[in-house]
């Protein structure tokens, strides 16, 4: 198998299962309990606390624990506007969120709240004077995502920081596809939210951190214990919070020398196949990007039955977010940067990982052009 669908999930790092291990065999004890079998989980917990924030760049009382991604977002989000409700009811997103923001902020909408989605450019990247006119005397929330899933285009972030600030506006950013992939400490940008998931950088699913910069508002979206200072009621994951920390501190010590060698095969992957189909091209190509992602487009096919010809080859591919496979609706992130549904349609996203080698990308070339070639014949399109 070539698995080229790292921004869908990762594998498990054989040193985050040992790091787990010890606490799923015999440290299996509840952290809130007072005597010393409790006691040694908790303090598992703070230590991989205070790891997430070093390799954030925060304090560890900022980290606050999740059941991954997609609940940071819902935190984040639902928090904040709950916490501020007294101040206003509008919130400012982009239009290429993942579906754990951009539903979220429907649901919020459904509630009673307004939703400004800012433009992105043709590049995918969004348009700041558009933030900068949509931050309003109401607005509670900005959240933009740091790098896209579905194209890797980096936002602004440290810009829309800024913004936000100047504003006195809380700001959110995804940061789960540029959390270990980027050698950066992603708190040191300025978000006062920051989202993460461990899957997607070699550790367990079903466990993410929130960074909450002190001082953010923000209420709790579950009732129960007082776990994660209040803010996040039920028994910690100690082994998933264990390992999401070793997964981060792994991947932040070699996020540098990763991004070096992924970055230059990427883009050979992307320039032969650009010379060997005609019509192919990137999405985002201008615009600043996360090294490992590509989303290549054909126009003419459909992307889907170029991800089943792969599989069928023992490639594994995505046509963009994993959450919409079986949607027949082209890309909302795709069209948002203006491609036209032909385009979106016909598209495919290969994200490389620590486990992709160049041998590998050459028969992925070869597969490419020849499953492109095969379906341009038969395609009504
Ligand atoms: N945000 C982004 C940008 C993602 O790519 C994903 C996962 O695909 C999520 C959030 C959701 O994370 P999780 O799978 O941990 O719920």
């Amino acid at each position: 198998m070539i698995y080229l669908d790292h921004n869908a999930t990762t594998p498990l790092d054989p040193r985050v299962l040992e790091s787990m291990l010890p606490f799923l065999r015999g440290a299996w004890g509840n952290p809130s309990s007072p005597y010393r079998f409790g006691q040694e989980a908790r303090a598992a917990v703070e230590r991989a606390r205070s790891r997430v924030a070093e390799c954030l760049g925060c304090r560890p009382v900022e980290v606050l624990f999740t059941g991954g991604g997609t609940e940071a977002d819902n935190l984040a989000l639902r928090g904040v506007v709950r916490a501020l409700r007294g101040r206003g009811r509008h919130v400012v997103t982009s239009a290429i969120e993942h579906p754990a923001v951009l539903r979220t902020c429907a649901a919020l909408e459904a509630d009673g709240c307004r939703v400004t989605q800012a433009a992105v450019g043709a590049d995918g990247v969004v348009d700041l004077a558009a933030v900068e006119r949509a931050l309003g005397p109401d607005t509670v929330l900005l959240s933009v995502m740091h790098a896209n899933n579905e194209t890797g285009v980096l936002q602004p972030v440290a810009e829309l920081a800024e913004l936000a600030r100047a504003r006195g506006v809380p700001f959110h950013a995804d940061a789960v596809q540029t959390a270990g992939k980027l050698p950066l400490r992603l708190a040191t940008l300025g978000p006062d939210l920051l989202s993460l998931s461990a899957h997607k950088l070699h550790g367990p699913k079903g466990v993410g951190a929130l960074l909450v910069r002190h001082g953010t508002p923000l209420d709790p979206l579950l009732t129960g214990g007082e776990h994660e200072r209040g803010l996040r009621a039920g028994t910690e994951n100690v082994a998933g919070i264990v390992g999401l920390a070793e997964a981060l501190a792994l991947a932040c010590g070699t996020a540098e020398a990763e991004a070096a060698r992924l970055a230059p095969l990427r883009d050979r992957l992307e320039r032969e196949v650009l010379a060997a189909v005609p019509g192919a091209r990137v999405h985002g190509a201008g615009a600043p990007r996360v090294p490992n992602t590509t989303n290549l487009a054909f126009p003419g096919i459909d992307g889907e039955s170029v991800v089943v010809a792969l599989d069928l080859r023992g490639i594994c591919a995505s046509t963009g977010s994993a959450c919409s496979t079986g949607d027949p609706e082209p890309s909302h992130v795709l069209t948002a940067m203006g491609a036209s549904p032909r385009d979106a349609q016909g598209s495919v996203r290969l994200s490389l990982g620590r486990d992709t080698r160049a041998e590998e990308l050459d028969v992925v070339v070869r597969a490419l052009v020849e499953v492109v070639e095969q379906l341009r014949a038969i395609s009504s399109l």
